[in-house]
């Protein structure tokens, strides 16, 4: 069985007494809102993850998770976080590959791969993104581009590790814009995904993958994506800092 996932990002975002109200609405909405099977994950900043996380103990449907993750184990690289520091606060998933980090931190496929390796080895679940620019989906490359992010950094995990992941496509054209992609244009590129993968991994493993879609999903369009056969859930940005909408788009499935 396929896991349902609504994950937000918060991002740089927030102030600390404005990220534990954020949560604490959260987590009575989705008490007293959420009858279905869903996994609802929040990912504050750094500083907040332990508060965030003690708020939500109590909620089988909430869990904690990080926006980053060192590619180093421990040792002297300031200002970086290691794996084992995450899961002794009691972060369960970390997102890896955002197209943010990948832009602005310029981390590359092999960082992307032993951040991933690291984070599953002390027990965290990846939450690997990819998601291609509006010039490649414009030459008409996207399937390309995606499938070679996929094989850059998740065909090298062994079949334990990658039934550890959950993947995010975010084309980076739709993130924070406002535009998102159709639901047939987001459908075909899960169903690719899930195909690739199931090229690189057990058919039955691929099969099993939860699928997010991000790019300025919201409490409009999230049930018509959340309704596509290989659309698992969603990676959300903006709408995930308003506890109305987030819960909202919870509800979509
Ligand atoms: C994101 O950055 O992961 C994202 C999906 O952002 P937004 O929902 O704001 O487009």
């Amino acid at each position: 069985m396929r896991k349902k996932i609504v994950a937000g990002n918060w991002k740089m975002n927030k102030t600390y007494e404005e990220a534990l109200s954020l949560v604490s609405e959260i987590d009575n909405m989705v008490k007293d809102e959420v009858n279905g099977d869903v996994t609802v994950i929040v990912t504050p900043p750094f500083p907040y993850l332990q508060s965030v996380g003690k708020l939500v103990q109590g909620n089988d449907k909430m869990h904690l998770a990080a926006q980053n993750v060192s590619e180093y184990e421990s040792g002297a690289y300031t200002g970086e976080v290691s794996a084992s520091m995450l899961k002794s606060v009691g972060v369960e998933y970390v997102i890896i590959g955002h197209s943010e980090r990948r832009l602005y931190h310029h981390e590359d496929a092999q960082t992307l791969y032993k951040k991933m390796k690291l984070a599953i080895a002390q027990g965290l679940k990846p939450i690997f993104c990819c998601g291609e620019p509006l010039e490649e989906r414009d030459a008409d490359r996207h399937f390309e581009y995606v499938g070679q992010q996929l094989k850059d950094s998740v065909s090298y995990l062994s079949n334990e590790e990658f039934n550890q992941i959950v993947v995010a496509y975010e084309p980076i054209w739709a993130i924070g814009t406002g535009k998102t992609a159709s639901s047939q244009q987001a459908q075909e590129m899960h169903a690719y995904i899930r195909e690739q993968l199931s090229r690189m991994f057990d058919a039955e493993a691929a099969f099993n993958c939860t699928i997010l879609y991000g790019g300025s999903c919201n409490p409009g369009n999230a049930q018509e994506l959340f309704a596509q056969e290989d659309i698992d859930g969603g990676l959300i940005g903006g709408a995930s800092l308003k506890s109305r909408d987030f819960t909202d788009i919870i509800k979509s499935f």
